[in-house]
């Protein structure tokens, strides 16, 4: 199969990409590498340093003919949303409507969509949420990712493009963006290994289902490799507050010293866990790799990635 990624040098895109690669897949690789970085893409990808706004991504898809087209580059910061969210749903809804045109355009059989749990279900009073829980999204990101949702069912209906969304919880692993706004495992990996304070907002308490990157990409591929459709929650269904989280990540990076506690963030979420029964029954899909193992996986990239900087 020869499968299309957006946002291929990306953290999960990435990580995708390298998958589809050791199973003998060939992988197209589009993205502006706005947050992703080049050395990321597997050597094997046909690579595109390309906006997905850019007029010039319909030749690609002509060009390339993918089978398949995992798209996942996009606006991914909640706090930009709410401060230009024009500027979001130019990326997260108009050039992603720019790019299944393209697909149905060309002939690509499969469109697989990177959508958001956690932001779509908002403060849910059903843990684990499960997809059919009335979504009320609280921020643009959060709408857009639901807007796009929607033109995904649409393309399915009217011109027969195979189309899914998988609803991501909080992934975590190797190669996340240790400076983001979000991605906590990354920001207090980086910050317990360099010395630093890692700082938990508010009591701790605020829970949230974390899944490792390496099982986002086998969903990905699963999902690739069918024809459903719908909305698929992918993640644990296990809750972990922050407070254990942290105690994790020290215990993987060796510090003792107990966490700060700064300001509550207003209007966090209070709680955010995904059910994934869909997925399981669906795809067969479970995550194999638990937060005790992955905690330790992640902290140890960053020891690699900050020694090799020093
Ligand atoms: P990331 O920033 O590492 O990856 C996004 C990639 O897209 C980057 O390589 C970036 O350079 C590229 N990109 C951004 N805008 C682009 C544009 N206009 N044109 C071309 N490329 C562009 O983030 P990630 O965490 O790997 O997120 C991947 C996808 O998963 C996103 O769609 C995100 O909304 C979704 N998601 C992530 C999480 C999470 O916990 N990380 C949760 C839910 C959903």
């Amino acid at each position: 199969m020869k499968v299309l990624v957006t946002g291929g040098a990306g953290f999960i895109g990435s990580t995708l990409a390298d998958l589809l690669v050791d199973e003998g897949h060939q992988v197209v690789v589009v993205d502006d590498l706005s947050s992703g970085n080049r050395d990321q893409v597997p050597s094997e990808a046909n690579f595109y340093h390309m906006d997905v706004e850019s007029r010039w991504l319909d030749r690609v898809i002509e060009r390339e003919q993918p089978d398949a087209v995992a798209h996942l580059a996009a606006q991914i910061s909640v706090s930009r949303s709410v401060r230009e969210p024009l500027f979001d749903a130019r990326v997260n809804v108009i050039a992603s409507i720019g790019l299944l045109a393209a697909c149905q355009g060309h002939g690509v059989k499969r469109f697989v969509f990177a959508s958001t749990g956690g932001a779509i279900y908002g403060d849910a009073t059903v843990i684990p949420t499960p997809e059919d829980y009335p979504a009320a999204p609280v921020s643009p990101y959060g709408a857009s990712k639901l807007s796009f949702e929607h033109y995904l069912h649409v393309y399915r209906e009217v011109h027969g493009l195979s189309t899914v969304a998988m609803r991501f919880a909080n992934v975590y692993g190797p190669r996340q963006d240790p400076h983001g706004e979000a991605g906590v495992v990354a920001i207090f990996s980086r910050a317990l290994l360099a010395g630093e304070p890692a700082v938990i907002s508010g009591d701790g308490a605020q829970t949230r289902d974390y899944v490792y990157a390496g099982d986002v990409a086998a969903a990905l591929v699963a999902a690739l490799k069918s024809d459903l459709a719908g909305a698929y929650n992918v993640g644990t269904s296990v809750e972990t507050d922050v407070n254990h989280l942290y105690e994790q990540i020290a215990g993987a990076a060796r510090v003792t010293r107990p966490a700060d506690h700064g300001p509550a963030r207003p209007g966090e979420q209070r709680r955010s866990c995904v059910a994934i029964d869909r997925i399981r029954h669906d795809f067969g899909w479970k995550p194999r790799v638990t937060l005790a193992e992955g905690i330790p996986l992640t902290v140890d990239y960053f020891r690699q990635e900050r020694a090799a900087t020093q």
